[in-house]
Parts: C-alpha cells; structure tokens; sequence
C-alpha cells in the first residue's frame, strides 16, 4: 500500500507506541484516584504531558482541556460558548469551507434558533483560492454575534486562513474566536500567543499520534471563557470533560507533538519538495489536470511563502474528462481521498471544491494527496506514473 491520506489519519509513529505502552500495564492507575501511588503516577504523567503540550504551543497548563479528539474539542467550543447560561447574542459566524466537525454543530444550533452566517470564500482560479475576505468578515459581524470559528489549515486543500488578523478584528468587536486547528497542529508553526485565537481544537491522530485523543485550549486572559459541558460526570478537566482521563492517548499526544516540533522545520521542506515533485509528474502524466486550492510556494525551501499559505504535505487536483468514481475506483492499492475523508460515507461532491468554484464534474474527478512522515520519494513516482495510466485508460474508455 502506497499511503497518500495523511489528512484523514496519520500512521502512529513507533516511538509515540513506545511512551504509551507502559500506560496500559505497569502504570494503568486512574490520575483521578491520588489516595495510592498507583493514581499518583498516572496524574505525574498527565501533569506532565499536559504541561509539554502547553509549552510546546505557547499556552498555560490551565488552558488544555483533553478531550477524544477535534471533533469533541470542536463541539465543545462552538456548542459549550452557544449554550451558556449568559451569552452576548444568538448569532455565529464561520466559513462554507470548515469541517463537518464545525458546520454539523452549527446546523444543530440553527434548528434550535441560533443565526448561523457561513462565509464565502475566495474562488479559483487563483493564487489565493479559499481564503475568507477581512472586510466580508469585519461586515457580518454584529454586536450579536457570540462567536467566531475559523479554521487554520483546511482539510482538503491546504489553504492557511489569516487567523492572527482574524483575531484582531473579532477582538476588536470582543467577540472570540475558536479556530479549528486539526489539520495544522504539528504540521506547521503554532504559537498560541501569537495568534491569539481564544479556543483552539486539535487531535493526536493527524499528527502521527494515537487515535482517540485531542485537546481543546481555552484562552485564560481575564478569567476563563465561560463554556457549558457537554458531558458531566466526575468533574474532571476543570468540570468541562468528565471522564476518566486517557492516560495512554495524553502521553502519546505529547509524544506526537513533541516530534512534531522537533522535526518541523526540515520536515516542513522535505514535504514541500515531495508535494512539488509529485505536481510536477502528475502534470507530466496529465497536461491538463487542474490545481485546486492556493498556488504551491515558488521555492519548496521556503514553505510558506506566498501570500496565502498552504500545508506543506497537500495536494488537491483535478482531471477533467474523467469520472470521478472510476478514477478512485482505479487507484487500487494508493491510499488517497476524492473529499474530504471524514465524509466520504455520504456520496455528496466535496463541499469544499464547490465552495471554492469546481464543477460538480471536476469535483469528482479530483483526488485529495496528503503527505505525511512515512512517505518516501519513490512512492510519490510510484503513484504518479499509476494516475497517469488510470487517467489515460479511463479517457480511452470514455471516449471509446
Ligand atoms: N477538523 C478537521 C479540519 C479535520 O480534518 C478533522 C478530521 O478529519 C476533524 C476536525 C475531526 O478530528 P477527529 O477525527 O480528531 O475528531
């Protein structure tokens, strides 16, 4: 298997496995239960871990909230800041082009009588392809609104949202800001300080982590954000996540992060110039194939140049003259998505490719290639030259 999904999911990395394992034998104590050595040394190990996680994005241990994953972080952002006893309005804004992770919660509140604005982002083609526009945000907003969320790095095309700006002109409002940073954690720069975004959602399993885990971080400036749990029970993680703690997923998450960062900057070249590698065979194989999203850097020693940026480890094109089904259908043993993979039980066309101008027709006939830290430059030959050949046969077929 040639795997090229490293959107969807990440292969956990051995030695993330090997700071886990002794979590689910000799040290297997509930970080809750402190009356015994046992749940001492588990709480050491979330204490720990909670703490490099915080260092390691530029936040205070108080402002981590462990959670199952971004879907949960995200759910409880949008629907713990929207449900609250006291809130500023019943109006929410966010982008066409988020994850079902945000637009499902959002679709919920709407039923319940919420005000939810989507959005638009900026078409191809272009250089900036799906970015929101600031004066389209600084519009919309209203003295109402409650909530912000925007994505840094979108799923299925890469494109980088102006987030520290974004900041600037909800808190200008003192409206927050919740930014769902799945796709970006680990994979590019993320200073918490720095952005100043006041909720923030990530999760181990896109960052060569463990399934299962994730985090949510809640700005504490003057005081905390006031957020409703979604799940109570015991009262852990400051009442907002009950739960027995995953103690096994928070090492690991740290475990992940911490490689992350380390390895960042020389990884973040080596993917750019893998992703510019395999553009440029793809278009070798296929002369009019179509790039969706932002234009790729000038220099892939410089990643994230360019006006708008783009993660280094996406690509996202589409063949026209093909169909869409037959082309996935035909890549056989190379791992890549046509959408968005969290999606793609539902047959609908990306919301994301159509959000940014694709045909429904080029909407299909694209494949989303995501390149992570087990990819190798003959893998990216391999697949390139196999797109080719699928794209040619199903062409002759067509038109047969
Ligand atoms: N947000 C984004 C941008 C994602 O890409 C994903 C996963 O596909 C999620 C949220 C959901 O994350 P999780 O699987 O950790 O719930």
């Amino acid at each position: 298997l040639i795997y090229l999904d490293n959107h969807a999911t990440t292969r956990c990395d051995d030695r993330v496995v090997a700071a886990m394992l002794p979590y689910f034998t000799e040290l297997y104590g509930n970080p809750g239960s402190v009356s015994h050595p046992a749940g001492h040394l588990a709480l050491d190990a979330v204490n720990q871990s909670r703490e490099l996680i915080a260092q390691l994005l530029g936040a205070d241990p108080k402002e981590i909230i462990f959670t199952s994953g971004a879907t949960e972080s995200n759910n409880l952002a949008i629907r713990g800041l929207a449900t609250r006893p006291r809130r500023r309005g019943n109006h929410i804004v966010s982008v066409a082009t988020e994850h079902k992770a945000v637009l499902d919660p959002l679709k919920r509140l709407a039923r319940e009588g919420f005000e939810v604005t989507l959005l638009p982002v900026s078409q191809q083609p272009s250089a900036e392809a799906g970015i929101i526009d600031l004066q389209q945000l600084k519009n919309v907003l209203r003295d109402d609104t409650l909530l912000v969320s925007v994505m840094l790095a979108n799923n299925e095309i890469g494109v980088l949202q102006p987030i520290r700006e974004i900041a600037t002109i909800c808190h200008e409002r003192g409206i927050p800001l919740h930014c769902d940073a799945t796709q970006a954690v680990g994979k590019i720069p993320v200073d918490l300080r720095q952005l100043d975004v006041d909720l923030l959602s990530f999760s181990g399993h896109k960052m060569h982590g463990p399934k299962g885990i994730g985090a949510l971080y809640i700005k504490r400036s003057e005081g905390r954000l006031r957020l409703s749990s979604l799940v109570d029970g015991g009262g852990q993680e400051q009442g907002l996540r009950s739960g027995t703690l995953n103690v096994p997923g928070i090492v690991g998450l740290a475990a992940a992060l911490t490689l992350c960062v380390q390895e960042l900057p020389a990884e973040m070249i080596r993917l750019a110039t893998l992703r510019a590698q395999l553009f440029a065979l793809l278009q070798h194989e296929v002369p009019d194939l179509l790039l969706s999203g932002p234009a790729l850097p000038d220099d892939p020693a410089q990643p994230l140049a360019g006006k708008v940026g783009r993660l280094p480890g996406n690509l996202n094109v589409a063949f026209p003259h093909v169909d869409g089904e037959a082309l996935m259908m035909s890549m056989g043993h190379i791992a890549v998505s046509s959408g968005s993979a969290c999606t793609s039980a539902s047959p609908e066309p990306s919301h994301v490719l159509r959000a940014v101008g694709l045909s429904e027709d080029l909407t299909r006939a694209s494949l989303r290639f995501g390149l992570g830290r087990f990819t190798t430059e003959n893998e990216i030959a391999l697949a390139a030259q196999a797109v080719g050949q699928n794209v040619r046969k199903l062409r002759s077929l067509r038109d047969a």
